[in-house]
């Protein structure tokens, strides 16, 4: 019996829901269960169902839970890595399926769907899910999944997900959207017409940058069932003590996606008036060629700011060169502040003219603004363009 009610808010569930204290001791935090197998009260009656722990686990069961509570969902299913749960949903298809997909996705799923899925037979088509009308053009009979990203990586376009939703209801196809950068505090899927929500938990919902671990959620019984098949049975399930890092981090996710928030729009705003800057991307500015969508869609902007500097792949080199606080890093996401160039970092495994034909700069840089003193970021990335300037003066006259 769970001590949550329906009418509790997103803190309060974060914070409670799939999380009793222990019946017998009190204990307030999920133990984590480093247990592989479980003693059985007769030949094939395990107790609650647990048997082995690469298909449940206590912990990894609160945790399923709780991301379930946060996405407005009934079903959790927690995978060892983002790419995992991805992998869990293609495992379904068979060759000749379809999937129709952003064309501003995550490095990983691109490089998941067309070096290892397409040699199953599986086809993908890229379409500017921005314009809804495309995503309808590219079903096909065979199309399993419309598969989004909002905002998409690193570009933050936002995908209008309810109307999406209207047109892959009407077709009878499953929307997938990859909540990662907005999280549940900001943006819920469900609520606006998807069938199935995936994380990289390694990012926000975790936010420590100590953990790597994916997800689904979702409503529908018979489809959380069949992902759970393949869940056990491909087997990339995350260990109790990721699952328990997690369940740490989705406590503070409302508080820290506020500081993150409020953080990138000061930065956003910083950049917008510098000289070395030809354009700041975040759905927070007015300027944000879907300002008013990212208002309706989301509570919140987010902590994910990308910029083009003048001066392209050596001028966004020289000031991620050349941070203090922000780190140079792949990955997103945690308290900590970290720079990176997608041309040359997260996204060099799409070919350089996919990329740009994608609307993908040279100059192309992209922070993850952590939760440290504001002033603190701006003035480091001050100095950083300061020194970009003096290390690339074409940059700085163009
Ligand atoms: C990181 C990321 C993934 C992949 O997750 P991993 O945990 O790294 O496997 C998928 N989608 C988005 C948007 C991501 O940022």
């Amino acid at each position: 019996m769970s001590h949550i009610r329906e009418s509790d808010r997103f803190e309060t569930r974060a914070i409670h829901a799939g999380q009793e204290a222990n019946p017998e001791n009190g204990a307030i935090m999920t133990p984590v269960y480093f247990t592989s197998t479980y003693k059985q009260d007769a030949p094939a009656k395990p107790r609650g169902g647990y048997e082995y722990s690469r298909t449940s686990n206590p912990t990894r069961t609160a945790l399923q839970e709780n991301l379930a509570a946060l996405e407005g969902g009934l079903f959790g299913l927690c995978f060892s890595s983002g790419l995992a749960a991805t992998n869990a949903l293609l495992d379904r298809l068979v060759p000749g399926d379809h999937v129709v997909a952003g064309n501003d996705l995550y490095g990983g799923t691109y490089r998941i769907f067309k070096r290892v899925f397409e040699r199953y037979g599986i086809r993908f088509t890229f379409v500017d899910t921005t314009e809804p009308a495309q995503v309808e053009r590219a079903l096909e009979a065979a199309t399993k999944y419309v598969y989004i990203e909002t905002p998409s990586n690193p570009l933050l376009r936002l995908t209008d997900v309810a109307a999406i939703a209207t047109i892959t209801k009407r077709a009878k196809k499953l929307l997938v959207v990859d909540n990662t950068f907005a999280t549940p505090y900001l943006q819920q899927p469900l609520a606006l017409g998807a069938d199935i929500v995936l994380h990289s938990l390694t990012k926000y919902l975790g936010g420590h940058s100590d953990v790597v671990g994916g997800a689904l959620i979702l409503n529908d019984a018979s489809l959380r069932d069949e992902l759970a098949f393949f869940q056990n049975a491909v087997g990339g399930t995350p260990g109790p003590m990721d699952c328990f890092l997690v369940l740490r981090g989705t406590k503070t996710l409302g508080v820290r996606m506020d500081r993150h928030g409020a953080n990138a729009l000061a930065i956003a705003r910083y950049l917008e008036k510098h000289p070395l800057v030809d354009r700041v991307i975040y759905p927070g500015l007015e300027s944000h060629a879907q300002h008013g969508l990212a208002k309706r869609q989301m509570k919140n902007f987010g902590g994910m700011v990308s910029f083009e500097m003048k001066g392209g792949v050596a001028a966004g080199n020289a000031v991620a060169s050349n941070t203090r606080l922000f780190t140079l890093a792949e990955s997103l996401g945690g308290v900590e502040s970290l720079i990176e160039t997608p041309p040359s970092m997260t996204h060099a495994s799409i070919p350089a003219e996919t990329r740009r034909a994608a609307g993908l700069a040279d100059g192309l840089v992209r922070l993850s603004v952590g939760i440290e003193h504001v002033d603190d970021l701006v003035a480091d990335l001050g100095q950083a363009l300061d020194k970009a300037r003096t290390a690339s003066p074409a940059g700085a006259a163009r």
